[in-house]
């Protein structure tokens, strides 16, 4: 008899994992309390899998020998209890495609720079290896597997995508670094979302790797208390490691398995801090993976970031306006500011998840020259910079945002957005924010 797979969410890891469950001989039912994408809908008939939406029918989910929750479906909804109360298996897409493939994965998470690692990481990866990219990137990773003719993945790892594995174990695993998020689903207990973090380690041995911010506080922390069994390659901005990659005289210098490879980090296609880490992670796991030093070198200087992260837009009467719609927190923000060069007009606000914006002050003091607010609720923001910027501007729209910041930039300003807030107050997603500034600076 067929094993009967309950998929919660019908969204691109639930129909990935419908495809995959199908595959792999399970009788799949899709269940999704809100609506289901027309186009899903359409994937999800033409495979012949049953599905509901705006609703759960209990009992068809729980006879299921294995559920698959989406990411965004947190424990506390009635349905997830209920079937942990019955002891039923509940898992990330992760967890469930991964026992299909005998690939080697490449897992990154990370409070920030997930995105922008791992599409680097593939980058790096795609001229030599028959790799793709996948996890909260692009196609589901469930359903790649499906297609069964990958020899390397490489995974953008939420932390709730690692609350729900089991035996997932990435032979090469990356932790960009931690800050503060999503505390919300993690009883606004700090300690419980960095140990979800961690999860990305747990089923690790010592024939695997694990990379890390040598200079983050709280991995350092977590690691002084902790053994995980896979070989550790830190990276560091700030000191000297014996294997790993560290910078001397403005070069990177990955030293791994008793080679060195050195890059200017002047030649990087993607500047600031925080991607010279996300550069240095990515090229400790190419060199991990035999990639050839000049391939390497390569697509480091070709790699232009990704839509939404520091995105330069244009260039008007000299000023240069950058999209960072993406920072939807403080320390997201605070690589954006740093790598600032010029006098610079900041636009930010939102939906303000608990931020601390103390942390801001000196940047702010030292390179923002204007604030343009663009939340629902500026109080806070009003508050901590009111007494530290010469203007202080409070908007209702993006356009009118970028307006008047074209009016408030002079020659050799940045205008940077850059909301450390999510964008549910103003727009439909991150994405929407970014697209609506880079049209309102077009129509400038
Ligand atoms: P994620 O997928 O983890 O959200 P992204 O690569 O999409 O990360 O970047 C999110 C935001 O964080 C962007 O504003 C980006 O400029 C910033 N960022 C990227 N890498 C880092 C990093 N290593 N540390 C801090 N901030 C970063």
């Amino acid at each position: 008899m067929k094993k009967r797979l309950v998929i919660l969410g019908g969204g691109e890891s639930g129909v990935g994992t419908a495809i995959l469950g199908v595959k792999q001989e399970f009788e799949v039912f899709v269940s999704d309390f809100g609506k289901i994408k027309e186009d899903y809908k359409k994937v999800l008939l033409h495979h012949k899998i049953e599905f509901e939406e705006e609703g759960h029918t209990i009992a068809k989910i729980m006879n299921a020998a294995v559920v698959m929750k989406s990411p965004g479906i947190p424990d506390t909804a009635p349905v997830i209890k209920q079937l942990k109360e019955a002891d039923v298996r509940v898992i990330s897409e992760i967890e469930f495609a991964s026992a299909f493939t005998d690939a080697t994965i490449v897992g990154i998470t990370g409070s920030n720079g997930k995105t922008t690692t791992a599409t680097l990481t593939y980058e790096l990866l795609k001229k030599e290896l028959n790799v793709a990219l996948g996890g909260n990137i692009g196609k589901s990773f469930a359903e790649q597997v499906s297609d069964d003719s990958y020899g390397h993945y490489v995974l953008e790892l939420s932390s709730f995508q690692l609350d729900g594995i089991e035996d997932f174990a990435p032979h090469i695993a990356v932790l960009t670094n931690l800050s503060p998020d999503h505390l919300d689903r993690y009883d606004y207990d700090y300690d419980k979302y960095i140990a979800s973090k961690f999860r990305i380690t747990m089923n690790q041995t010592k024939d695997d790797y694990f990379i890390y911010d040598a200079d983050d506080e709280e991995i350092k922390k977590w690691l002084k208390i902790h053994e995980i069994k896979a070989k550790k390659l830190p990276f560091s901005l700030t000191q000297e490691v014996a294997e790993g990659a560290y910078i001397k005289d403005k070069q990177i210098i990955l030293s791994i398995h008793n080679t060195q490879y050195i890059m200017p980090i002047a030649t990087l296609g993607i500047q600031g801090q925080h991607n010279v880490k996300n550069a240095m992670a990515a090229s400790t796991v190419a060199t991990l993976l035999k990639i050839r030093k000049a391939t390497i070198r390569e697509s480091l200087e070709n790699f232009q970031g990704v839509e939404h992260r520091l995105e330069k837009v244009l260039k008007i009467g000299n000023v240069m306006y950058i999209n960072d719609s993406k920072a939807t927190n403080v320390n997201a923000t605070f690589y954006a500011l740093d790598s600032m060069t010029s006098p610079t007009v900041w636009i930010v606000g939102g939906v303000d998840k608990g931020n601390d914006y103390a942390d801001l002050l000196p940047l702010v003091n030292e390179k923002v020259k204007a604030i343009i607010c663009l939340g629902v609720d500026n109080d806070k923001i009003i508050n901590q910079f009111g007494n530290v910027v010469d203007m202080m501007v409070e908007a209702t729209s993006m356009s009118e945002a970028v307006k008047i910041a074209y009016k408030l930039s002079e020659r050799n300003d940045t205008v940077l957005l850059s909301p450390a807030c999510a964008s549910f107050d103003l727009f439909e997603n991150y994405e929407d924010r970014g697209r609506q500034f880079k049209e309102a600076v077009r129509h400038l």
